[in-house]
């Protein structure tokens, strides 16, 4: 069996930790990269080797290219794991790795593009027979009129996003015809400055939407599969919060049909690795939005419910493996829910970096914690504020829920301000317990308070 020989991993927090453990699992050598904030990060420690690429900005550390690929230089590595966020969907990156004889971890660099922009990534999804939101099937010209033929044909509300977008930056919502030409002009000059590229289309703004989405691997070689979908509807602010697998109360012939369409469309593009299809859920209907090519903050769901370990088949894969595992093969067991613990204000949402004076981490039966959390970790206020990801299992969604509330009232992190608080309210909010509430909900709820 062909294996990797030495993973750098190129990024932080608990998802270098948990990719870390995957290695470790496979006897495959680990070099961690870090910024001189974060010489004491938890997988720092454990890897057989670690290299300081920079000082605390990301953009001179996690996102500096030329120091990452020269780390894996001196190590002698053999492959780069992106994880999530930072250079995980810069395809410019990817193709940086390869040309310098290692191995991305992850899609190929043509395919990150094609997914990058949501265009064309609709367009692809719409050939593979994916179901997209109604929408202007198309980048929008200059031509006034005919962009406001599209929203009339589309019907108002309409979203206005940027190709490029990403991190629930780079969209609009437009109520009427009068703000519509004002709306697509500042999206286009936002997109412009964030994204560098001014690329905008317009899609339906579904009113109560739930956020479905479903996991996939692909070997490349003409085998994929999918996981299942998880529901990931509780956001604020367009981030997720907490999530879960399966998605509540959708039709189990019509979850089983828009993953089928999913793995075709993989097969269609020639898809390698792990892979997310994101999906509005409306009325019955699901809605293509967009693809993420690489391994999800939420991937541990699709783990419990299937008994898969989605790192390790992505090292297996970009070691030249075929999948491991027929579609048939994947058996669909219990319920699973993920809440995102962050350092922040569980009121005001401000972010609370600083020493972690207290860890007790839950545990029990059906409980997993992904955290690189420790007594006497100092949070730094340069990253994403995720300090721990609380897992939860079980046979029926009630008892997965049952093991999470107790899982979070165990929970103690002193010496910062986390938002547990929140996640304690949510497992016990009877519209979230009944299941399948909207994007908007957290939000509304929030404002309630
Ligand atoms: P990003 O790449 O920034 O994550 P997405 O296209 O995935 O952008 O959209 C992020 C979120 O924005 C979705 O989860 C949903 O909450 C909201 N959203 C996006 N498109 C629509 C739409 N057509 N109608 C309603 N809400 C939308």
């Amino acid at each position: 069996m062909a294996k990797l020989e030495k993973v750098l991993i190129a990024n932080r927090g608990e998802i270098a930790l948990r990719i870390l453990r995957a290695c470790k699992e496979l006897d495959i050598q680990t070099v961690a990269v870090h910024s001189t904030a974060d010489s004491e990060l938890k997988h720092v420690r454990l890897a057989d080797e670690s290299v300081c690429i920079g000082p605390p900005s990301s953009t001179e550390s996690y996102l500096n290219v030329p120091a990452i690929i020269s780390a894996a230089e001196v190590t002698n590595a053999s492959a780069i794991h992106p994880g999530y966020g930072f250079l995980a969907e810069n395809a410019d990156f990817a193709d940086q790795v390869e040309k310098s004889g290692f191995t991305f971890i992850g899609p190929t660099a043509d395919t990150i593009r094609l997914m990058g922009d949501k265009v064309s990534a609709i367009q692809a999804m719409k050939k593979a027979g994916v179901p997209t939101v109604p929408g202007s099937d198309g980048p929008l010209d200059e031509d006034n009129e005919r962009t406001a033929d599209i929203a009339r044909r589309i019907g108002f509300p309409v979203i206005v996003k940027a190709a490029a977008g990403g991190g629930g930056r780079g969209m609009r919502v437009v109520h009427n015809e009068a703000a519509l030409i004002n709306s697509v002009q500042v999206t286009q000059s936002e997109a412009a400055a964030a994204f560098g590229s001014d690329v905008v289309y317009l899609e339906k703004f579904l009113q109560k939407p739930r956020h479905v989405e479903i996991q996939v691997i692909a070997d490349g070689q003409g085998h994929a599969v999918h996981l299942g979908d998880r529901d990931c509807s509780l956001q604020r602010r367009h981030q997720k919060v907490l999530e879960e697998a399966p998605a509540p109360d959708i039709d189990d012939h019509l979850r089983m049909q828009v993953a089928e369409a999913c793995v075709a469309a993989c097969i269609e593009i020639g898809y390698r690795g792990a892979g997310t299809f994101e999906f509005l859920y409306e009325d019955g209907g699901f809605y293509f939005i967009e693809m993420n090519t690489r391994v999800q903050v939420e991937h541990p769901v699709s783990e419990m419910i299937t008994g898969i370990d989605i790192v390790k088949e992505q090292l297996n894969i970009a070691a030249g493996e075929p999948l491991s595992f027929t579609q048939e093969e994947v058996k669909f067991r219990g319920h699973a829910f993920e809440c995102r613990i962050n350092a922040e204000d569980p009121k005001t949402f401000m972010p609370s970096p600083g020493k972690v004076t207290t860890f007790h981490a839950p545990g029990g039966l059906g409980v997993r914690v992904d955290s690189h959390l420790y007594d006497g970790y100092t949070v730094p206020p340069f990253y994403d504020s995720l300090i721990a990801k609380i897992i939860s299992f079980g046979e029926t969604r009630p008892i997965a829920l049952a093991r999470m509330r107790q899982a979070l009232d165990e929970l103690v992190v002193e010496g910062i301000r986390t938002n547990t608080p929140l996640h304690r309210d949510l497992v016990r909010d009877e519209a979230f317990k009944a299941g399948g509430v909207s994007i908007h909900y957290l939000e509304s709820k929030l404002e309630e308070r």
